[in-house]
């Protein structure tokens, strides 16, 4: 597992991460989510040895992260760092040998750069390739030495839909469940469908983490109705608030301390009138999570 413990950072009067702590689990991703300029970058380059922390430690296993385990972590920084004249193949077999792969690195560049749909592209220079195309070059180079670690700085940014899945895709199929991912990302649909966790990041400290499907959900006493008639009825239903009703549909709360007893009442309240079409809890989005903890 790695872990980051009591992280802060100063770049001189100004403390850019204040005490942070997370853990990024293996085979899961996580995702790392800010404002701008809420500390994300200036962490994963900590995480990565680009830069030292004023104080707090990065641990791998328990154990105080050396640059020999650092070394086969892979990362995709921001200011991303290929080489624009190089060929592509060229250059991700020369990361795949500074990595140690040997003749293995080669194998390793074509399978990727096939997988990516680069494989004509291979003996072309990196800046005749559209951003997007060097992107997934990009994300090649990080996956090249198959990393026991993967971290990403804003790897889908300016990616259309189909890459984007395309990506994911072969993320899903490189990382292996030992394999803790770390992507930042200012896309939050994107985040809630691809992570399993989550840390939100707010003026430097760890304002929410855990699992995505927990904060997005999180408990609710809100549901949703919609029946056949009119739905205006419910305002008289005892011990409910209705919230909004409008014609057929309507929202409303039930108190924290209900055990699911009013909800079933309403539910046979409502189908004993007629038709119920929906019936719900309102679940809370994740940008709402993200408004709220940012906030
Ligand atoms: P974004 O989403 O915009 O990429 P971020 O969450 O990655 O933002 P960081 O780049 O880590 O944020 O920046 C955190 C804070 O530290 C910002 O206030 C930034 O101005 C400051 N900062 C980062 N690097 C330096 C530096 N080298 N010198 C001075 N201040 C810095």
């Amino acid at each position: 597992m790695l872990s980051v413990a009591g992280l802060t950072r100063r770049f001189g009067e100004h403390l850019a991460l204040d005490d942070v702590s997370f853990d990024v689990r293996p085979g899961r991703m996580t995702g790392f989510v800010g404002a701008n300029g809420a500390g994300k970058t200036t962490t994963m380059r900590i995480i990565l040895g680009v830069l030292a922390p004023t104080g707090g430690a990065v641990t791998w296993n328990g154990q105080p992260l050396s640059a020999e385990v650092r070394r086969d972590f892979g990362y995709m920084p921001e200011e991303r760092g290929l080489y624009p004249k190089m060929k592509i193949r060229e250059q991700l077999g020369f990361f795949g040998r500074l990595h140690g792969l040997g003749s293995r690195a080669d194998e390793r560049a074509d399978k990727l750069l096939s997988r990516l749909g680069l494989a004509e592209r291979a003996g072309d220079t990196l800046e005749t390739l559209s951003l997007g195309n060097q992107q997934r070059v990009q994300i090649a180079a990080a996956l090249i030495h198959e990393p026991i670690a993967l971290v990403m700085d804003e790897p889908f940014s300016g990616l259309d839909p189909l890459a984007v899945d395309a990506m994911v895709d072969l993320l899903r199929e490189e990382v292996t469940p030992e394999v803790p991912v770390l992507f930042s990302s200012h896309q939050l649909e994107l985040v809630e469908r691809l992570c399993d966790d989550l840390v939100v990041l707010s003026r430097g400290k760890v304002v929410a983490a855990g699992p995505v499907s927990e904060l997005a959900a999180g408990p609710t006493t809100t549901y949703r109705l919609v029946v056949g008639g009119d739905a205006g009825w419910l305002r008289d239903v005892p011990g409910i608030t209705v919230r909004d009703v409008a014609g057929a549909a309507a929202l409303f709360d039930v108190g924290s301390d209900d055990d699911g007893d009013l909800v079933q009442q309403v539910l046979q309240q409502a189908m004993s009138r007629g038709p119920v079409l929906e019936f719900a809890p309102e679940r809370q989005a994740l940008s709402d999570v993200f408004r709220e903890a940012t906030r």
